[in-house]
């Protein structure tokens, strides 16, 4: 029996995301980085896409841009993303799906809403993480690893008010289907009210809740998280997520644990490197075309 194996983990700060502008001008709720909050080791980055509704030609995103040295999580809840890069890999994301996209050495590529959406309008609903990669793994083949909504493992506690997608590690039993270079936790949980279920997070990770529906009682204390905020968790082996039994909604939240890196972050826009040096040589290659261009044919515009 190891004690910290087993102890649940309580919150030890709460973070309210702010709203800004990102890409060509869209709205994201972001937790991290936050003013006085950067250190979210291995994760540099969590964006809530909107909930945003778009009128007709309203829809924007992030036209072509290039990265390199981390890895980009899409997972959309609502709407459509189209997404083509550099290496000559584009697809449409929609409800459920994730991309998980290791750029590595470097990739150019563009995300927006669907032209249905950028023509006719509606919602978009999403989430964008970045993760670090360590160094050894920094300047890798960019990857894709992209999974459908209904090929994301799921499960549900047996008393049924708990359940989870889970996108990566494990949860209820179920192993996720992506494979991460260092070990990360990322799930989907949705918590009808009363529900009470208490998840391994391993010790030797960081872990955070960041509640985006309703609102969530978080460890034995109960320490109520709301929509829009991110708890940072303690030492401990487990996660315990619960709602009020007199909640007026369900909640959903995402779950996320990893192991700190625990090297120098040199990091700037679409870049994160170790050193300065390799931030500015990310720069130079980019504008020497390295990082390569998209190709459109005419009949994409
Ligand atoms: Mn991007």
């Amino acid at each position: 029996m190891n004690a910290l194996t087993d102890k649940i983990r309580e919150v030890t700060r709460l973070v309210t995301a702010h709203r800004q502008r990102e890409g060509a001008g869209f709205m994201v709720r972001r937790p991290l980085p936050s003013q006085g909050f950067d250190g979210a080791d291995p994760f540099l980055l969590l964006d809530e896409m909107g909930p945003m509704d778009y009128g007709p030609g309203e829809a924007v995103g992030a036209p072509d841009h290039p990265h390199r040295g981390f890895e980009t999580v899409t997972y959309m809840i609502d709407g459509e993303f189209e997404h083509e890069d550099s290496a000559g890999h584009r697809g449409t994301l929609k409800p459920g799906d994730v991309q998980w996209m290791t750029a590595g050495a470097g990739i150019v590529h563009s995300e927006m809403p669907s032209a249905r959406i950028r023509e006719q309008g509606g919602r978009v609903h999403g989430f964008q993480i970045w993760v670090n990669l360590p160094a050894r793994d920094k300047m890798m083949r960019p990857r894709y690893q992209e999974l459908a909504a209904d090929s994301i493992p799921s499960a549900s506690s047996e008393d049924g008010l708990a359940r989870v997608k889970v996108i990566a590690g494990e949860a209820l039993g179920i192993a996720a289907a992506i494979d991460t270079h260092t070990p990360i936790v990322l799930q989907d949980w949705t918590l009808a009210p009363g529900a009470d279920v208490t998840v391994h997070l391993p010790a030797d990770q960081r872990g955070y809740v960041y509640v985006f529906q309703g609102s969530a009682l978080l460890g034995d204390a109960a320490t109520e998280a709301a929509e829009g905020q991110l708890a940072v968790l303690g030492e401990g082996g487990a996660a315990r997520l619960r709602t009020d039994t007199a909640a007026p909604a369900t909640a959903r939240l995402l779950l996320l644990g990893g192991v700190p890196l625990n090297e120098p972050v040199a990091r700037y826009g679409p870049f994160v490197m170790n050193t300065e040096e390799e931030l500015m040589q990310a720069f130079h290659d980019f504008r020497a075309g390295k990082l390569g261009e998209i190709t459109r044919s005419a009949t994409l515009g």
